[in-house]
Order: C-alpha cells, then structure tokens, then sequence
C-alpha cells in the first residue's frame, strides 16, 4: 500500500473523517507515490477549534517569548533540513540542489520575525492636554492560510512566520499536490516547542475546505497564495463576511535589458527569470523587454545560456519537471496558441526529445523572440519555462510595454545607467524591482503585487503589519 498523508491538527495526525485520498504522482516519473487525505469540512472545523483553543494562551505570552519559540523552530529546520529538503523535492519535482537554499530562506523566516516579534510596539500620540493616547497592535486572531504547490515551504513560511509572530495562531491549507513538507514542518515545529494547536495543518481539496475556510466564522484573516481565478472566488466570499485578506496572486513579469547593460550576465540572468523552477513561480521573469538595437544578439545569447541549462530528474539539474499533470499540459496549449498567432521559438516550442526527459512531466525551455505585447502569450500567465522577447525603441516605451498588463508583481531592469536604473523603477508597476539580477530578494524585503496581482504584502517589517490590527486607546486624564 502507498503511504498516507494526513492532516496534522492540535499537535496530532488526524485521518480524513470520510476516510477518502487522493493519489499523489512523482513529477520525474508519473506514477504515484502517495495517498493525501481528502479532509471533510467537519476536519477543518476540528483544526479550527484547535487554534481557536490555543490562541488566548498564545497571543498572551510576552513577544520575546514567541519569538524564542520561533527561533527554536529555525533551529529544528535547519537540523532537519535534509529530509524536509527531500519531502519537498520528491513532490514538487524541484532538483536536491536546489533545497539547502531553501531550507535555508525558511529557516531565515522564523530566525527574522523570531527576532523582531518584540520590535512591534506602538506610539504614543500627542493629541494636546487632558488625554494620553496611544496606539497598540493586536493580532486578528485564527489566520487561514491557503497556499500554492510551486514553493511549499517558501510560501508557507512567509505567512506563518509573521502570523505566528504577531500573535496569532492559524489553520494552514496546502495544494493538495504537494502537502507532506508543510505537515513535516507543523510537527517538527511542535516537537521544537511551538505548542500544540497554534499551528494545524489541513489537507485536502480546494474546491472544499478552500471556501470552507473562508466561510468558517472562527477564520478572522485569509492569506491566499495562489490563481487570480480562486484569489477573485476567495474575494467574493470574503466580501460577505468583511473578511480582510492578503492576496498574493499571479503574474507576468517584465525583465528589461537596456542596450547599455553588461549583455553577458543580463542573458543567463534573464535565462534563469523563466527557467527557475522551470518557470512555475509566480514573479518569474516571462516577458524579457529587449532595447532593439541588441535584440538580436541578445536572442542568440539567450539560446545559448538556455543550451547550456541541464535539465532533468538529477540531483545536480537546474530545472527539473513540472509538479503537476494538469499544468503539464497546459503549458503545452501555448506551444499552439504561439503557432496559432504565428511564432516560431528561437528554441524549444515543444516536449523535450532526450529519453531521460520523457517519463515524467519535463518541458524544454522556450524562447518566442520579436513578440509583440498584444499576443495572447505575452499576455497570460503560463506558469512555466516560456519566455516572449519583447523589442522596444526606449525608456518611454519600455516602461508602457511593462505596465501593459493585467499583473503587476515583479519587474528586473537591466542597465549601467544608475539615473535610468532609478527613473524606470519609479514608474513600474510592480511589488518587486530587482536590478542587475533577476532572482534576487530577501526575507526582509516585502514583496506582493500591484494590479491583479493582489493586495498585502508578505516579507519585510510589511507582513507583520499585515498580520495585525492597530487599535488606540485614548484616555481622559
Ligand atoms: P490555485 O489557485 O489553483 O491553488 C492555490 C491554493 O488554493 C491551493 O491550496 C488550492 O487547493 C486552493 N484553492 C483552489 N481553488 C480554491 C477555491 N475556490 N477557494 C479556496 N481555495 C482554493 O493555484 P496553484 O495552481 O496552486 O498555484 C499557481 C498560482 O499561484 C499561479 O497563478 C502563481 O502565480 C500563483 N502564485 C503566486 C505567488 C505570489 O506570491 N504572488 C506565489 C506563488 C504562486
């Protein structure tokens, strides 16, 4: 028999009340690995009453206190960090050498909000004679958190770390295609001392225990990583309940390279935007603007850091498979649509041919070149290694080009002019601006979206407003 996941409420495992799984494939190899728990609503209720239960106790302790705890869980993440690393790698398809980076960014995420948890005081406020007022920050209460299956653990952590941080306690909902790593962590988190109910795990299906959660009146804040589609159907039913949210939804990212940039390290940069997590991350950097005097060499210095990319199943590869079957093949209707509106990739365009790749759900790296912005793939998010080389005359124009879109999460600026480097960054829309690199960023910088890419932000002193309400109190004296 496969293995079995459950659900891990008030410091335990619990099995699905129906007593109902899913199957769960291996991305590199398309058969199943796993049976995951298909929760009722009636477990969620139960995880629910679990943090409703632990939250007094937990938001009553003094700041410091949380914060050590928090510290005491990065310290378990990073004595377990291999076989965290492993459970992630085996269901999200990710390459082994990519996973001690990011045990690494999770394990800083509890070390960051651990360490400001005691920073979050608030003001006094000078309102004239008669009165002392003064501000304070209190948690919402039971967070939900729902979350995507590109980056389990990165995402997990920079909502929980902060949520966790500012007081609350939470019910956590996985994609149900790669849960283990978040029930893993839940437990060691217990096991480090966080104690039992703060922080449940839930897993199950979207389309239940998804508007399940935002439904349930104990659920006092959503934060949502995930589709524009279900961010709008988590909104709409959000707006019933005046439910605050934090959406972090999809993107389309612009990477513009500027004639005057250093074009060696501005195309494997721009290779790794797209092809990082073969491309499934939602600031990845999938219409690369290009000034037009170098578009040219610019294309063939992209194909060439993309022949140079070792793809496949190997602990050594840059990117591995898809994580799901479903987006496997969507991904493969914009190698249509792009023939359909008349393109013809300057690499890729189709599934790999190398026999290593053709068992699980591997996608060659594409490069579409001279696409205009109207076209159908420059503008929807495809959600993998696809790239749309944009030609443009200048800043004016690469800036509209840029802003041209429904989404507006990140942005990359290629150039050695530190003037236009600043002008342009101004003008984008975007929640994260990186120069001179792509794939940069930190737990201490915010990042979330402009537009339909959603509203909050996680990371950065940001997240720990957002996962907390400012009261004043004004006393008489
Ligand atoms: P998804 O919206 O299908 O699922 C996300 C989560 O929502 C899953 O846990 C899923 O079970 C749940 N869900 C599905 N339908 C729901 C509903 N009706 N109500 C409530 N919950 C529901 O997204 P996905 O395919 O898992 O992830 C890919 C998407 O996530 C992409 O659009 C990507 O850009 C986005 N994403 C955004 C960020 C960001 O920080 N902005 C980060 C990672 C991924």
């Amino acid at each position: 028999m496969l293995p079995r996941l459950h659900s891990f409420i008030d410091g335990r495992f619990v099995p699905p009340s129906g007593g109902r799984y899913s199957d769960k494939y291996d991305p590199r190899t398309a058969t199943k690995m796993q049976e995951v728990a298909r929760s009722a609503p009636e477990d969620l209720d139960l995880a629910v009453s679990a943090a409703s239960n632990a939250l007094p106790a937990w938001r009553n302790l003094r700041p410091s206190e949380r914060g050590r705890i928090l510290v005491d869980v990065a310290r378990a993440v990073r004595a377990n960090g291999g076989a965290l690393g492993e459970i992630e790698s085996l269901e999200t398809g990710k390459p082994g050498q990519e996973m001690p980076v990011l045990i690494d960014l999770l394990a800083q995420f509890f070390e960051y909000y651990g360490g400001i948890a005691s920073i979050d005081e608030g003001e006094i406020v000078n309102v004239g004679p008669g009165y002392h007022a003064y501000t304070r920050r209190d948690p919402f209460g039971v967070i939900g958190v729902i979350l995507p299956w590109n980056a389990p653990l990165h995402q997990a952590a920079r909502a929980i770390a902060p949520a966790l941080a500012a007081g609350n306690t939470l019910v956590a909902k996985p994609s149900e295609h790669t849960s283990g790593s978040l029930v893993e962590l839940a437990r060691l988190a217990v096991e480090a001392g966080l104690p039992q109910g703060v922080f449940n795990v839930i897993v199950g299906q979207g389309s239940v225990i998804g508007p399940a959660m935002v439904k349930n009146p104990a659920v006092m804040k959503i934060s949502f990583t995930g589709s524009l589609r279900a961010g709008r159907e988590i909104g709409q039913i959000a707006a019933e309940r005046v439910l605050p949210l934090t959406l972090e939804l999809g993107g389309k990212s612009a990477n513009i390279v500027f004639a005057d940039a250093d074009l060696d390290a501005a195309a494997p940069g721009s290779v790794r935007a797209f092809t990082w997590n073969s491309g499934q991350w939602c600031c990845a950097g999938t219409r690369c603007l290009v000034q037009r005097s170098v578009h040219d060499a610019f294309v063939e210095k992209l194909v060439a850091s993309v022949k140079a990319l070792k793809i496949g199943p190997e602990h050594d590869a840059v990117a591995g498979p898809i994580t799901t079957k479903a987006q496997y093949e969507k991904i493969q209707t914009y190698f249509d649509i792009a023939r359909q509106s008349g393109l013809t990739p300057a690499i890729g365009g189709h599934l790999p041919t190398d026999p290593r790749l053709q068992k699980g759900w591997f996608i060659e790296p594409t490069v579409y070149a001279g696409v205009t912005n109207d076209t159908l793939i420059a503008q929807e998010e495809i959600f993998g290694p696809v790239l749309c080389v944009i030609p443009f005359d200048d800043e004016a124009e690469a800036i509209r080009i840029a802003n041209d879109s429904e989404y507006g999460l990140g942005a990359g600026i290629w150039s050695r002019d530190i003037g236009r480097v600043h002008r342009v960054a101004a003008q984008l829309d975007a929640g994260r601006i990186v120069v001179n690199e792509y794939n940069g960023g930190f737990v201490q910088t915010p990042c979330g979206g402009f537009k339909n890419s959603g509203y909050g932000r996680e990371q950065g002193r940001d997240a720990l407003a957002h996962y907390s309400q400012t009261k004043s109190v004004i006393v008489k004296l």
